[in-house]
């Protein structure tokens, strides 16, 4: 978005913005409401440009792999934080507000999806261009897989699930969020059961940083926990509660999922 425009809306939005401490950067900050009707979405961080579905995500990376910090800018700062370097992240985002923080202080790869750029190709230093459906790394290399409302964009999101379950280590976890029903089954929007797309509802467009648009094929329901659970994963959802807002996270929720299993063969 252009900077006017986000400054007009800003101004527009003045009485839901709120004051917290950001749990990405670490400031104390006023959370930026450009939209009421969609916080989850922005609420943004005038430091570290983080959303609050973004701190929302932070927050469970926190609880679950690096309880004794408050926000992820200590992770570069404390020394008392043993074993960090080794710590393997991938976030299937890139140039984000998790970028400066973790980059410096684990083992942190990032992706984007480019079309006519070979998958797996190093784009600059570990940031590789991937596609879910068929990552290039090894199996058990990551401690933490990290995707933001990609799945719901992913044709064949089964083998994508799949292949974070393959990549991630016993016991790691896959800390992602993506619409969804809790009341009702997944919405398919696309029958992607043939080789060309057979759109069963008018096609919706959702803002991407490289492509423009992207295509959702669905809105997932309460179905997805039966299909994660037979990948070999045990899921969790975290709902935002008043407490969360002092951290910036509003209205949102994030799912976690631990791979229980062995890798299988
Ligand atoms: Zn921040």
């Amino acid at each position: 978005m252009e900077v006017s425009r986000a400054a007009t809306l800003a101004i527009k939005n003045l009485g839901y913005h709120q004051v917290g401490k950001c749990n990405i950067c670490g400031k104390s900050t006023i959370f930026i409401c450009i939209d009421a009707k969609t916080v989850r979405n922005n609420m943004y961080c005038p430091f570290c440009k983080s959303s609050s579905r973004k701190r929302h995500v932070a927050k469970l990376l926190i609880d679950k792999v690096i309880p004794n910090i408050s926000s992820l800018a200590e992770v570069s700062s404390n020394k008392h934080l043993d074993n960090l370097d080794k710590l393997n992240i991938y976030n299937a985002d890139v140039n984000d507000a998790f970028d400066r923080v973790l980059h410096s202080a684990t083992s942190y790869y990032c992706s984007s999806y480019i079309p006519n750029v070979e998958i797996g190709t190093e784009i600059r230093e570990q940031v590789f261009c991937q596609n879910l459906e068929k990552l290039t790394f090894d199996k058990e290399k990551f401690d933490v897989v990290i995707t933001e409302d990609v799945f719901e964009h992913i044709r064949d999101y089964e083998k994508a699930f799949q292949e974070v379950y393959r990549v991630l280590k016993t016991g790691g976890y896959h800390i992602f969020t993506i619409p969804c029903f809790f009341d009702k089954p997944t919405l398919v929007r696309v029958d992607t059961s043939g080789v060309e797309d057979i759109h069963l509802l008018p096609p919706e467009y959702h803002g991407d940083k490289i492509r423009g648009k992207i295509l959702a094929y669905r809105t997932f329901g309460i179905d997805i926990f039966a299909i994660l659970e037979k990948i070999g994963f045990e899921t969790t959802v975290d709902f935002s509660n008043y407490l969360d807002r002092n951290y910036g996270i509003f209205d949102s929720y994030a799912f976690c999922s631990r791979k229980v299993e062995e890798v299988k063969s």
